[in-house]
């Protein structure tokens, strides 16, 4: 097995590492010869999962984990309607967007309904969150007539060779592009006693001066709602509105990038930037939407899409097919009846609290933040200096895992615990959250 270090991805699985039971050791194996180098697993130890059932996943000996780093089957793995909607579907009709279906209405309608104090007005689906920012991008340009784009310096909204370029946390190894400026997240925790929403506006707005100083124009502004890779920080609400009307100033465009915060992640509302009373120009959104099956896209005003649906033609062989719009339907129809906002606050505030009284237990824990079904756990080497403590992190993923609650970190310090559980877990879920992170605090410290 050769020996990769990986420092772009917080607890990628090193082989030789750990000593590993043989056949995990040929599956890995088996799987780089038949894959090649570019793909990464998770934890010193990697899982082999075999079945998914709500919060649980099921390795090949029947071990049960608590999927707490689940953003993706959201609603619990292999929910049992929206399996059923996509089973239905797929036997009925697979095809895509080329012929009059009144699935795709549906689904467009029913997501337009969820923004009433915007103007988007207009779905576009993908397959991807990265193919919805990559359209955002390529809309924007044409709209603004600009390409300068502004991101957040570990922010990540995807793998394609255009989107690639604006997400600096892929590492070092992946250039930005010329046309791209990085601003620091704003960080309550490490910038106490500034005012950080008008730090927030200041830096955009420095970044905004300076691609006009190089003759560049801006053409958007794109934040992830919940500063998810940056470390999931939430913050207070309204803490980009004075950036994205920098951004608006100056000609360019606000994407919401939602494909991590939206869905009712954030508890309070369906979407993350609802919190911030900020109207976005496109939002792109993924991830939790099909609950596992894969559907992704984009919500714009006519006027941002007008020109490019004039100069262009868009159609995405398999984005909006009628499968994957019953699974986004079905998806939205359980938020709805089964009220999954509240629970996701609810829920979301206990773990949070749980999590928050571990504080005056381990000096190392220097921050607990988060909305929702979202929390951020700071690990610092002390609360002084609230220096990043990566190898203590790491140590408690892994240990997380060994003790069956699978969490993950992020950051620019790879620090942060991020916790992002289904958003169906119960409280009595939430409270093993908690008492595994204790133990594995105990025993790694
Ligand atoms: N935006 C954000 C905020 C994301 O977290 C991700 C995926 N981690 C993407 C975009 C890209 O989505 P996908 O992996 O579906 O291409």
């Amino acid at each position: 097995m050769k020996g990769t270090t990986d420092l772009n991805m917080v607890n990628a699985f090193i082989p030789g590492q750990v000593d590993l039971d043989p056949q995990m050791s040929q599956m890995i194996e088996r799987r780089e010869t038949l894959l090649g180098p570019a793909y990464r697993l998770m934890y010193e130890r990697p899982l082999h999962i075999v079945k998914g059932e709500g919060v649980w996943l099921i390795d090949q000996d029947g071990n049960k984990f608590l999927d707490a780093y689940n953003n993706v089957a959201s609603l619990g793995h292999c929910h049992p309607e929206i399996t059923e909607a996509i089973c239905n579907q797929v036997q009925t009709l697979a095809t895509n967007t080329r012929y009059l279906h009144n699935m795709i209405m549906e689904l467009a309608d029913a997501l337009i309904t969820t923004v009433p104090e915007t103007n988007l007005k207009h779905l576009m689906l993908t397959c991807s969150g990265s193919e919805a920012n990559d359209l955002a991008f390529r809309i924007a340009k044409q709209f603004t007539d600009g390409v300068g784009i502004i991101v957040t310096e570990t922010a990540y909204h995807g793998f394609t060779d255009a989107v690639s370029q604006f997400s600096p946390s892929l590492g070092t190894g992946v250039n930005l592009g010329t046309h791209v400026k990085t601003v620091p997240a704003p960080n309550a925790y490490h910038a106490e006693g500034v005012d950080i929403a008008s730090k927030f506006t200041s830096d955009v707005q420095h970044a905004i001066d300076d691609f006009r100083r190089h003759g560049i124009k801006p053409a958007a502004l794109i934040i992830d709602s919940a500063f998810t890779s940056d470390g999931i920080l939430t913050g207070e609400p309204g803490l980009i509105a004075g950036a994205v009307e920098a951004i608006k100033q100056a000609g360019g465009i606000y994407i919401a990038d939602e494909v991590q915060a939206g869905f009712a992640r954030t508890g309070e509302s369906m979407w993350g930037f609802q919190r911030h009373g900020v109207i976005p120009d496109i939002v792109t959104i993924g991830k939790p939407m099909g609950n596992g099956h894969p559907v992704a896209g984009l919500m714009v005003s006519h006027e941002v899409v007008e020109n490019f649906g004039i100069n262009s033609r868009y159609f995405n062989t398999f984005g909006g097919n009628t499968v994957s719009c019953a699974a986004a339907l079905a998806v939205l129809n359980v938020i709805k009846s089964q009220d999954i906002l509240s629970n996701a606050n609810t829920v979301g505030t206990h773990l949070r609290e749980g999590i928050e009284k571990l504080m005056t237990k381990y000096p190392c824990i220097g921050d607990v933040r988060g909305v929702g079904m979202f929390v951020g756990v700071e690990l610092v080497k002390d609360r002084q200096s609230k220096q990043p403590d990566r190898e203590l992190t790491s140590r408690v993923v892994n240990r997380m895992q060994q003790n069956q609650v699978l969490i993950s970190a992020c950051a620019k310090g790879h620090n942060v615990l991020k916790i992002r559980p289904p958003l169906i877990l119960t409280k009595e879920q939430a409270d093993l959250i908690i008492t595994t992170l204790d133990k594995a605090l105990a025993e790694t410290l």
